[in-house]
């Protein structure tokens, strides 16, 4: 029953329509557009990007579709296919969808909007910021009169650290750009995707981090936002979040030989919860005690080399002598700057393999998979993110032939990423799915971005 493991992303146009009959039934309206954006793996570069770091994702063909509709009331009206989330149509009043009821302390008032289930401020929070775009992007600013019917199906699991929260924002986002803004009317329906441009979908993406990071409350840095929106069919992202500048390399010839196959541990995570906002603030407590912005600030420009030991003994010079720094434990926050320099590192490393010349396909496959499971080594140890079924899984992955596996996401359960040759997957996902009945398998090929379906 090998096959009843693998979530298929299905195809894109059959999905569609079924959702389109589907909004029928339930809004009792057609809907104006079906919109999808892509769920995200990352090869290397966990909790860094909020620190400037550079990671390597790339689109999964599995995501998020909303099917929509513009109302003229304000009102936003939503539903989720998803099983265990749906309670049927959620109706968000007008001032509260344009207030979208931020998280507690977020300036701009509160709406009593409590009752809301929390996954409608994924999208609430969308409508939000961008209706808050400044004059410079107002082709893209939704009005505050804008409204809308949307249903949303996903094609992810949910909370397995691939980045369903953002493909639910982006797939929103370009819905709402599309039915409610002048950039949409200019380009109606399927017109609108090819005719936004990279910078667009940068300030679509942005719009999307605010939401997740000042309505939902989750501090996430903007990988995978842009991800979703400004990916490329068969190219790895190297995208650097200092500026959110981004390389697109072509993995075609991995892909000839070795397979990346995601697998769900069936754990799902809690990124709201304070775990990982705890993780984050010991890092960020780590720069503070350096003098540094952000951590990427010690890892100088791609080139140079950098000695992690060199930035650990100036941590431990200044930390002499105090047992908390801003209140957080100082063997904490070295550990999170361990991770967070090396993980940096091996992006770097990476980065220059796969846009240097000097590379032939076997000593690239082999070097990338070192990069992942020494990647997961530092979740484990630094971070401490990881847990036991996502250390089985890299374990056995990495003794049934894959060249490397790595937990991806932000951890404290979802996903492990796991590079193999071609001819020992079958084995590989044989001896995975025999851990537990929870694990599932994705074929993780290099997707197109946010779309009109
Ligand atoms: P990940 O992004 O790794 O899947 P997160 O915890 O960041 O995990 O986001 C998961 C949350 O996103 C869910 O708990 C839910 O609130 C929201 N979400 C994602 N997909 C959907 C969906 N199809 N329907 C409703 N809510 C969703
Ligand atoms: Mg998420």
């Amino acid at each position: 029953n090998e096959t009843a493991r693998w979530l298929s992303p299905g195809d894109s146009s059959q999905i569609a329509s079924a959702l389109s009959v589907r909004f029928v039934q339930v809004f009792g309206h057609e809907p104006e557009g079906v919109f999808f954006a892509p769920g995200r793996a990352n090869l290397n570069g966990e909790h860094i990007d909020f620190h400037g770091g550079r990671c390597l994702p790339m689109a999964l063909p599995h995501g998020t579709y909303v099917a929509a509709a513009p109302r003229q009331d304000g009102i936003l009206r939503l539903r989720t296919l998803d099983e265990e989330l749906d309670t049927g149509i959620v109706e968000i009043p007008a001032s509260a969808a344009v207030s979208a009821h931020p998280h507690d302390d977020a300036p701009s008032g509160p709406a009593e909007t409590s009752e809301l289930p929390d996954w409608t401020r994924y999208v609430s929070g969308v409508l939000w910021t961008l209706g808050q775009l400044d004059e410079e992007h107002a082709e893209l600013r939704l009005s505050p009169e804008f409204g809308a019917d949307l249903l949303i199906r996903s094609t992810l699991p949910i909370g397995a650290g691939l980045s369903s929260s953002a493909s639910l924002e982006c797939a929103a986002a370009l819905a709402f750009v599309a039915l409610g803004t002048e950039r949409g009317a200019e380009n109606p329906q399927g017109e609108l995707d090819g005719a936004l441009s990279d910078a667009e979908r940068a300030v679509i993406a942005a719009a999307c981090v605010r939401a997740e990071t000042e309505v939902v409350g989750a501090g996430t840095g903007g990988l995978d936002q842009t991800t979703s929106m400004r990916a490329s069919e068969g190219k790895l992202l190297s995208l650097d979040c200092r500026d959110f500048s981004l390389r697109r390399v072509d993995i075609s010839f991995l892909l000839r030989s070795y397979r990346f196959i995601a697998v769900d541990t069936g754990q799902p995570h809690r990124l709201v919860g304070g775990e990982f906002s705890a993780r984050r603030a010991e890092s960020e407590a780590a720069a503070a005690l350096l003098g540094v912005e952000r951590l990427r600030d010690t890892v100088p420009d791609a080139c140079r080399r950098v000695d992690v030991d060199e930035v650990l003994e100036e941590f431990d010079r200044l930390a002499e002598g105090q047992e908390e720094i801003n209140g957080y434990s100082t063997a904490a926050c070295r550990r999170r700057l361990r991770h967070a320099v090396t993980e940096m590192m091996r992006s770097e490393k990476i980065h220059k393999l796969l846009t240097g010349e000097a590379h032939g396909v076997d000593h690239t496959a082999e070097t990338i998979g070192d990069v992942m499971s020494a990647g997961h080594t530092s979740m484990r140890e630094n971070a401490q993110v990881s847990f036991e079924m996502a250390d089985q899984v890299v374990d056995t992955a990495l003794r049934e032939g894959a060249l490397g596996a790595r937990l991806i996401g932000g951890g404290f359960g979802g996903s492990v990423l796991t590079l193999v040759p071609k001819d020992r997957a079958a084995g590989m996902t044989k001896a995975l799915a025999a851990l537990s009945p929870k694990v599932r398998f994705l074929e993780v090929l290099p997707s197109a971005p946010a779309r009109v379906v």
